[in-house]
C-alpha cells in the first residue's frame, strides 16, 4: 500500500542581532541542503524516466521506484479497505443506536449482540462498494500508465478514456436502481462542471445564476416535482425513493392513495380507507363518502384532531428517526478517511459530527414538518382539494434547506435534479419515462 509521509518543513527561530555571522552561516547550510535535496530528487526523476524507456514516453506520476502494475493494485486495495471500512462502521454504529433506543446498554459492549452476523448484514454490500471505489481507482490508474506508455504522451483523452472504462466499476453494484441513481448523479455533476467552466470562460450563462440562493430555488423546484409526484403519480419515482419518503413522512399508504383517486376524481376506495381507519380505532368520528371534494385532516391524522400536535409530532419524530443515520455518515467517513487527524483532536470530531448530524436532520425534520403544515394549511382554507397543492407543498417545504450549509445546498439540488428532470419528461408521455428512467 502506497503510504505517502510529507517532510515537516523546517522552521527557523528568529535569529538573535549579536550572532549575524553563525546566523547567515546556518542560512548557507540550510540552502546547501535544499540545493542537494533539489540535485537528488532530479536525478531520481531521471533514473525514473531511464526504467521506463528510453524518453519514448513521459515519466509517471506515482512514488519513485514502484511499477506501474504495483501502483495500482496498491490504490486498488486502499481505495477498497478505506470504503469497506466506512460501510461497516457506519452499520456497526446504527446498531449501537438501535440497541441504545432498546435501553439494552450493556449490550454495547457485548460483541456478539453488537456484531453479530445475524444482526449486523452489511458484508456483501461492504465488498461491492469497496470493489466500486477500489475497481475504480486501481483500473483507472493502471489505463492512465498504460495509455501514457502506449500513445506516448499525456493528453486529456488519455484520462477521459481512462475514467470512462473504469467507471464500469459501476457494475460492482447489484441494484440497478442504485447504480442508475450513481449514474444520474454523476451525469448531473458532469453537467454542472462543464457549465461552470463555460461561465468562467464566459461563453454562456444561465439567467438568475448571479443570484445568492440560485442553489436553494434549485432544490426547491426539483422537491416540488419529486412531491407531486411522490402523492399523485408514485409509480415514477424510484422504489428506493418511494419507500425513503414513505418511512420519513408520518401519513399512512392508504391514505395518499385516497387524497390521489379524489384529486383525479376516482371514486375513493372506502373499503381499504376504512380498514386502515379502524386500526387506528378512529372510523367512528369519521364519514366516508365514494366522491369526497377534500380528504380532511381527521383521516391524514387520524392519531390526533390538532393540526399543530400533528405537524409537530411528524417533525420530532422525524428528527428522532434520521438523526443516528446522519451522525452515522458524518462520523464515520471522517474517521476512517482522517484517523490522523481525529486521533488529534476526537472531541472536536465528535462535536462537528453531532453538529453537522443536527443541522442535516432538523433540515430534513422541517421539511416533513412544513410539507404537513401546508397541507393542513389547504384545509383549512378550502373547501375542494387539488394537486397543484402538493407542488407548491414540496417547493415551500423544501425552502427548509436553507438550515443547511451553503455547500451541502447545491449538492442536495443535484442529487434530487435528475428525479425532477426525468418527471418533467413524464408529463409528456410514459414511454420517455420507461426510455429515461
Ligand atoms: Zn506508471
Ligand atoms: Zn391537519
Amino acid at each position: 500500500m502506497p503510504s505517502s509521509s510529507l517532510p515537516t518543513t523546517p522552521s527557523s527561530p528568529p535569529s538573535p542581532p549579536l550572532n549575524d555571522n553563525s546566523h547567515a552561516e546556518r542560512r548557507l547550510r540550510e540552502a546547501e541542503d535544499r540545493l542537494r535535496e533539489a540535485i537528488e530528487e532530479l536525478q531520481r526523476r531521471q533514473r525514473r524516466a531511464a526504467a521506463c524507456g528510453p524518453h519514448q514516453h513521459p515519466p509517471c506520476h506515482h512514488a519513485n521506484d514502484e511499477s506501474c502494475v504495483a501502483n495500482a493494485i496498491g490504490n486498488l486495495c486502499q481505495s477498497f479497505l478505506l470504503s469497506y471500512g466506512v460501510r461497516v462502521g457506519i452499520g456497526i454504529l446504527l446498531r449501537a443506536f438501535k440497541l441504545v433506543r432498546r435501553q439494552s446498554y450493556s449490550s454495547l459492549l457485548d460483541l456478539k449482540q453488537l456484531v453479530s452476523e445475524k444482526d449486523l448484514i452489511v458484508r456483501e454490500e461492504a465488498c461491492r462498494i469497496g470493489l466500486l471505489f477500489g475497481g475504480f481507482t486501481g483500473s483507472y490508474h493502471g489505463l492512465r500508465c498504460l495509455l501514457r506508455k502506449l500513445r506516448k504522451k499525456e493528453t486529456p483523452f488519455n484520462t477521459i478514456l481512462a475514467g470512462s472504462v473504469s467507471g464500469l466499476s459501476i457494475l460492482a453494484l447489484d441494484d440497478s436502481n442504485r447504480r442508475r441513481t450513481l449514474a444520474l448523479y454523476l451525469l448531473a455533476r458532469l453537467a454542472q462542471c462543464s457549465y461552470n467552466s463555460a461561465k468562467s470562460k464566459n461563453k454562456f450563462h444561465l439567467w438568475g445564476s448571479h443570484w445568492r440562493h440560485g442553489d436553494s430555488l434549485l432544490f426547491a423546484f426539483a422537491c416540488a416535482q419529486v412531491m407531486y409526484s411522490f402523492v399523485m403519480r408514485p409509480e415514477s419515482l424510484p422504489k428506493s425513493y418511494q419507500d425513503f419518503i414513505q418511512k420519513t413522512g408520518p401519513v399512512a399508504q392508504p391514505v395518499y392513495k385516497a387524497v390521489r383517486d379524489c384529486c383525479r376524481g376516482y371514486p375513493v376506495d372506502i373499503v381499504s380507507l376504512s380498514a386502515f381507519l379502524s386500526e387506528r380505532k378512529k372510523s367512528n368520528h369519521v364519514e366516508l363518502t365514494e366522491f369526497p371534494s377534500i380528504i380532511p385532516c381527521s383521516i391524514i391524522h387520524p392519531d390526533t384532531n390538532s393540526c399543530l400536535a400533528h405537524n409537530a409530532d411528524a417533525t420530532t419524530a422525524t428528527f428522532r428517526k434520521t438523526f443516528p443515520l446522519y451522525f452515522s455518515l458524518t462520523f464515520v467517513p471522517f474517521v476512517v478517511l482522517h484517523l490522523q487527524k481525529f486521533m488529534d483532536a476526537p472531541a472536536r470530531t465528535c462535536w462537528l459530527a453531532v453538529k453537522g448530524a443536527v443541522r442535516s436532520t432538523a433540515f430534513l425534520s422541517a421539511f416533513v414538518g412544513i410539507f404537513q403544515g401546508v397541507i393542513c394549511l389547504h384545509r383549512k382554507v378550502s373547501p375542494k382539494d387539488h394537486k397543484l397543492v402538493y407542488w407548491i407543498a414540496g417547493g415551500i417545504s423544501a425552502l427548509s434547506v436553507l438550515l443547511e450549509k451553503k455547500s451541502r445546498r447545491g449538492e442536495l439540488a443535484l442529487y434530487v435534479l435528475p428525479r425532477a428532470g426525468i418527471l418533467v419528461l413524464f408529463v409528456y408521455g410514459r414511454n420517455y419515462v420507461l426510455l429515461g428512467v
